[in-house]
């Protein structure tokens, strides 16, 4: 974050005046005035949260492959994307675990606390909570963007999400950002997102999901949509952040 010079206490003559005023418009009119507003960020901050992980696998087939992998992976194959874009990226998750300990109710509602902290404590731009769709329906497929009822940035965020990932599928896959009423939406406090990728349950889209390539191909979708999105929101990375 940067900080102003604060302003000097000494009595203002005019011709002091005059040279402040010649001074603003020279700052006005400078390429300077391009660089971020004070007390904007240079480097905006994205929380990517992985769905689920530890003991809640999310939706499954057979078993044997498992949503909470799938958007660990998704998750990872995001970040350098968004980094690269001048973005930082923090996690909710970087490993299979969960961020609360137990099975019930009230353990699910405290992994969902925790990843909405440590939104809240990376100061995030914007949260966008990545997940794989399942239905009873093995026709259904195609991705899904949901935002919370209300939250305007988000449902922005969540079209251009959209429309990205949409030209990943043949268009009778094709669908529209929704709105939602989600704990985690809701209670987010800045934009916030939940991307189903696609449908586990469907043969086509799960093909997508399962190579490497086709997992690729959704995690730059998603990253376009949203540095897109966030430009039209005004949230812009200016530059590519150095290593930490
Ligand atoms: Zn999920």
């Amino acid at each position: 974050m940067q900080r102003r010079t604060p302003p000097a206490p000494a009595t203002w003559t005019q011709a002091a005046a005059l040279a402040a005023l010649a001074a603003l418009v020279l700052v006005l009119f400078s390429p300077r005035a391009l660089a971020p507003p004070p007390g904007a960020r240079a480097h905006p901050v994205i929380v990517l949260d992985p769905g689920h992980g530890g003991i809640d696998g999310g939706t499954h087939l057979d078993g044997r492959i498992l949503e909470k992998d799938l958007t660990l992976q998704l998750a990872q194959a995001m970040a350098p994307l968004l980094e690269a874009s001048g973005f930082r990226v923090v996690l909710t998750r970087t490993a299979d675990y969960a961020l609360a300990p137990g099975d019930d109710d009230a353990s699910v509602r405290r992994d969902l606390e925790e990843r909405l902290r440590i939104a809240r404590e990376a100061r995030a731009a914007a949260l966008v909570s990545l997940h794989v769709n399942a239905a009873r329906d093995s026709r259904q497929r195609g991705p899904i963007v949901f935002y919370q009822i209300g939250d305007e940035p988000g449902r922005r965020l969540a079209r251009a999400i959209q429309d990205r990932l949409n030209a990943v599928f043949p268009p009778a896959a094709r669908n529209e950002a929704l709105p939602a009423d989600f704990f985690l939406l809701a209670r987010a406090g800045r934009p916030a997102v939940l991307v189903e990728f696609a449908f586990l349950t469907n043969p086509a889209d799960r093909a997508i999901l399962l190579r490497p390539q086709g997992r690729g191909l959704l995690a730059a979708a998603a990253v376009q949509g949203l540095v897109g999105g966030l430009a039209e929101l005004g949230i812009r990375a200016h530059g590519v952040p150095g290593r930490r």
